[in-house]
């Protein structure tokens, strides 16, 4: 294939069966694929992501698709933002080569009754509030895993639970891909980007941004030796508790970055750790995180 060569050529795919044959074709002339799956309403992070793949591969394809399996009851699925026509306008200029678009019955026929669960690290964090989230997620993946074939396939830290979820699929499925994370793009006033973001009334993305001055405040504090990492949480929540319009505090805290456990006393000096947070302004709900270094 040589849309990578025609500057600005972006081709639209639909059906599972054409976008086969261009993966089985790009891998016969040997070309890498770089894949970055998003659910659209594309924004800043989403594009970073693009970029990254642009650079590192022959031909990247996007994947757009608000997947059904990942939503609870009583959430987003049927007001999350799709936006197709402005999500391609965004990609065209930054020589996206492909579009995978498919329509809900394509990814999920009748009779779709297979199901990929990645144990453990799938309870944690959001997980104990959206049971059903990222079993949703490990299936579409490998789903598009299989249907795109990508060498490298791309996402966000702002998920960072599920880039963990991820790679651990990719590792005990052995998978042929290689995971890359990138990092959360953030408004200029430290808001991570999100699709959700839409929903936030003024009053309520004020007080959204009390997730990122309670992280990068708390963060501040263990590097400086001010906050131990025990208090990380009550030290979180002061914060964000000043906020009217934050509803429900699902969690906030500090966290082992591998097996997302909550850190109590155990010692971290000479790595990393999470301080993660998910909680709803109004009634959107949010997350973000930030990693600390323990270098003490
Ligand atoms: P979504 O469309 O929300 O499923 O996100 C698609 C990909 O974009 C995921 O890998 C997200 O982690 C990533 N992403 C979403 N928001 C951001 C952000 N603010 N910065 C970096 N990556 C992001």
């Amino acid at each position: 294939m040589c849309e990578k060569q025609e500057k600005g050529k972006m081709k639209v795919v639909e059906t599972i069966k054409e976008m086969k044959e261009m993966s089985n074709r790009l891998s016969f002339e040997g070309k890498s694929v770089g894949l970055v799956p998003t659910m659209g309403a594309l924004h800043e992070g989403h594009l970073s992501l693009v970029r990254a793949s642009v650079n590192e591969n022959d031909v990247t394809i996007v994947s757009i698709f608000v997947n059904p399996m990942q939503f609870g009851q009583g959430e987003d699925f049927d007001q999350y933002p799709r936006t197709l026509q402005e999500d391609m306008e965004k990609l065209l200029p930054l020589n996206t080569d492909v579009v995978f678009a498919p329509a809900m019955d394509i990814i999920y026929p009748e009779g779709f009754n297979t199901h990929i669960e990645v144990r453990k690290l799938s309870d944690k964090l959001c997980g104990a509030f959206r049971p059903v989230h990222f079993g949703g997620v490990a299936t579409v993946v490998t789903k598009l895993f299989n249907i795109t074939k990508p060498a490298k396939a791309y996402f966000g830290l702002k998920d960072y639970q599920q880039t963990l979820i991820i790679k651990k699929m990719v590792k005990d499925l052995n998978m042929d891909v290689e995971v890359i994370t990138c990092p959360t793009i953030r408004e200029k006033d430290g808001l991570a980007m999100s699709s959700r973001n839409k929903y936030l009334t003024s009053e309520e993305r004020k007080d959204a941004l009390l997730i990122n001055k309670a992280l990068t405040k708390v963060k501040r504090g263990i590097e400086e030796g001010s906050i131990s990492t025990d208090k990380a949480s009550e030290k979180l929540r002061e914060i964000l508790c000043t906020g009217s319009h934050i509803t429900d505090i699902q969690y906030a805290s500090a966290y082992d970055p591998e097996t997302l456990e909550e850190i109590n006393g155990k010692s971290f000096v000479g790595r990393s750790i999470l301080l993660a947070i998910a909680l709803k302004a109004g009634k959107t709900r949010l997350i973000d995180n930030i990693s600390v270094n323990l270098n003490r």
